[in-house]
């Protein structure tokens, strides 16, 4: 398992990735992956909440409790992408557990030490497209956090150099981003296609949403280089609960 070290060390707050060791074959099944998701994380399975991916850029919010101790789950949708789908957790609620699954994309750990406030975004091409970056800041927002307080952690995911993209892709950023935040993103290949910079997408979306850079902290893993994490370029999409499980919660 990795620890986002710069979160864990500096605040009150658990973040991890896990790796391929981690996970086994029994993952397809719920029962037994939630047995050892609960053993591995000391965390009870019904303060678990995942993201419901569909690579949208829309946002959950987990704010209540309840008196009887199960969790009220207010969806606070904003952009709606594909129908019920949400690519991003925010709460405020110490000891829920906020998840996602990638295998390539980007984890964003987001965490506002001031508040207590922590946020998990699934960044991919078309998530970042969505808004799914400024969306989970307008959330964290709402429950009260100053964009300058955020610090930020960057999972595993691929990096600037093996992440090749169409120029379909390109022409759908150029509508986002200005021609010199293109250059920095996308670099071009001598068959036609592109090096796409995801993290750099994030960063910008990032600092344009108010958020400093130097609260950035990258675990600089790219998940098509290293055999720890699952990568869909690399391996497909074959076995999905083997995929890099991302975590933060509110300690
Ligand atoms: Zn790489």
């Amino acid at each position: 398992m990795k620890t986002i070290s710069f979160l864990e060390n500096l605040f009150s707050v658990r973040a991890f990735s896990t790796e391929k060791e981690d996970t086994s074959d029994d993952w397809r099944d719920v029962a037994l992956r939630n047995a050892a998701l609960q053993s591995m994380l000391n965390v009870p399975v019904d303060r678990f909440f995942y993201a419901r991916e569909t690579h949208s850029g829309s946002v959950y919010a987990v704010t209540q409790e309840r008196p009887d101790g199960w969790m009220a789950r207010s969806e606070e949708h904003l952009h709606l992408g594909p129908e019920g789908g949400y690519d991003a957790l925010v709460t405020s609620v110490p000891g829920v557990l906020l998840c996602i699954w990638t295998a390539d994309c980007l984890p964003l750990f987001l965490f506002d030490p001031a508040h207590h406030i922590a946020a998990i975004a699934h960044c991919g091409w078309r998530g970042i497209s969505e808004n799914i970056v400024a969306n989970t800041i307008d959330v964290m927002k709402r429950l009260g956090t100053e964009p300058e307080q955020i610090v930020t952690a960057f999972g595993p995911c691929i990096c600037e150099n093996c992440y090749e993209v169409s120029e379909d892709l390109r022409f759908r950023y150029a509508e986002k981003f200005s021609p010199g935040e293109m250059e920095a993103l996308f670099v071009p290949k001598q068959n036609g296609k592109f090096l796409l910079n995801l993290k750099k997408a994030v960063e910008l979306e990032l600092l344009r949403s108010g958020v400093r850079r130097a609260s950035m902290a990258d675990t600089g893993i790219c998940s098509y280089e290293s055999a720890h994490y699952a990568s869909y370029r690399r391996g497909g999409h074959s076995d999905p609960f083997r995929q890099t499980l991302s975590g933060i919660m509110l300690c």
